[in-house]
């Protein structure tokens, strides 16, 4: 699916570095050609008349060297700065769309807004939201639950409006419905705007090389995702798609290797980790080192439902790729504290081009967003906030509080702080 983000991207960001300095630059070369000219008339009119041969050159008068520099600017590098979100598993328990059914007009099947509406603003301030799509979306299935999930499409038409654009698809509920799942969602997502890139399910091997990439204020930007695994549920011959196992480490490889050819950054989405563990496994360091090696600029992990902390890693060709390990849940109903608290990752994608035309591209800034999914006594008016924008009273009157008496704002603050490093943390 094709590229643009033209409803997601604020105006562009690009801050050119070259002065306007023409007009000024003539003015300022006039006035030196002027000062030369007096300069030279002055000197031929009081210089004492010695020898010939005393009398410097005329050559040596010239226009003092900062006003060539004013009249012909340096070329300065342009530079061009994208702001990037990427958030966690959405993950549609029954409560979620038996509430957006409810919410929904006479006639109309779900509303699911409701569930994202605390963040519209944070999301309108990024250039580009990324989500892990956790369920399958589409509008033929009837809507199913854990532990085979299917979502109706009005989820994601929700997400497109609350601003997301780039859609993750690989991970372990993808083969929850088998082929009719698949032929479902692959339907479902063609009929979404233009400006949806999915990624995460390829349509065998021979689709192995489309690398799907978005261009933004033209930089390119190519999207991949993986999974440790589908819940057992095999891929079977009927399906249009697969998803690419974390196991297929050399398909993993071709494909970085080529998106590295093919954008300016490559993020790369892992669905992957311990569920329910804070604990950031050799196996998932060891990943993320690889993808970095192999043109990773971003490694975005998904699936533990709990936060694990984020860290710098250094590349075999020395760039600095970021990894988050794990953003939690960003909404569901699951039932304990912990799967209740998300963040979402916020960087800059930051492009320079340099007056020779040589391009170099760097990420900076990460920071994570704490989120919580909040949700009524009965988990009922699932919704979710930043933790910037929650409030003592609220998380008194979280319905998780029936079974785990012990959440709480101060819970909150303190589970994030424990599993993130400070240096990453954003809690206001
Ligand atoms: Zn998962």
């Amino acid at each position: 699916m094709a590229k643009h983000a033209k409803h997601a991207a604020p105006p562009r960001r690009r801050h050119s570095a070259q002065k306007h300095t023409s007009h000024k630059g003539v003015t300022l070369y006039t006035l030196g050609v002027l000062l030369v000219a007096v300069s030279a008339l002055l000197f031929l009119r009081f210089w004492p008349r010695r020898s010939v041969d005393t009398v410097p050159p005329a050559v040596e008068v010239e226009p003092p060297a900062v006003s060539e520099e004013l009249a012909v600017p340096e070329p300065q590098p342009v530079v061009t700065t994208l702001r990037f979100s990427a958030t966690g598993d959405n993950l549609i328990h029954a409560p979620i769309y038996s509430q957006a059914a409810r919410r929904a007009a006479e006639g109309e099947g779900y509303s699911f807004d409701y569930c994202y509406m605390n963040l519209l603003d944070f999301y309108a301030q990024q250039d580009i939201n990324w989500i892990n799509q956790e369920t399958l979306c589409s509008k033929e299935l009837a809507p199913s639950t854990y532990p085979c999930f299917s979502t109706p499409g009005e989820c994601a038409e929700a997400l497109y409006r609350a601003g997301f654009r780039v859609f993750s698809l690989s991970n372990n509920h993808t083969y929850d419905k088998g082929a009719a799942g698949i032929a479902a969602t692959l339907r479902f997502w063609e009929t979404m705007p233009e400006d949806v890139i999915t990624t995460g399910l390829w349509k065998g091997e021979a689709d192995y090389g489309r690398i799907p990439i978005q261009t933004v204020d033209g930089v390119k930007i190519a999207y991949l995702s993986y999974t440790e695994h589908t819940n057992g549920i095999p891929r079977n011959s009927k399906m249009t798609a697969n998803i690419i196992y974390t196991s297929q480490q050399d398909v993993m490889e071709q494909q970085v290797r080529a998106a590295r050819q093919e954008a300016d950054f490559v993020i790369v989405g892992v669905h992957w980790g311990v569920e329910d563990s804070h604990n950031i496994t050799q196996a998932q360091r060891t990943l993320a080192q690889s993808l970095a090696d192999w043109g990773a600029d971003v490694i975005i992990g998904t699936h533990p439902h709990v936060l694990q902390d984020a860290e710098w890693r250094t590349a075999a060709d020395g760039r600095n790729v970021f990894v988050a390990y794990s953003l939690g849940n960003f909404l569901s109903t699951q039932s304990k504290p912990d799967q209740l608290i998300g963040a979402v990752l916020t960087l800059e994608l930051e492009q320079t081009t340099e007056p020779d035309g040589s391009v170099h591209c760097a990420v900076h800034g990460p920071k994570l967003h704490v989120t919580v999914t909040h949700y009524d006594a009965g988990k009922s008016n699932v919704r979710t906030y930043l933790f910037r924008d929650y409030t003592p009273e609220l998380a008194q009157a979280h319905g998780v509080r029936a079974v785990y008496p012990s959440f709480g704002y101060d819970y909150i603050r303190q589970t994030a702080q424990t599993y993130i490093n400070s240096e990453f943390l954003e809690l206001a």
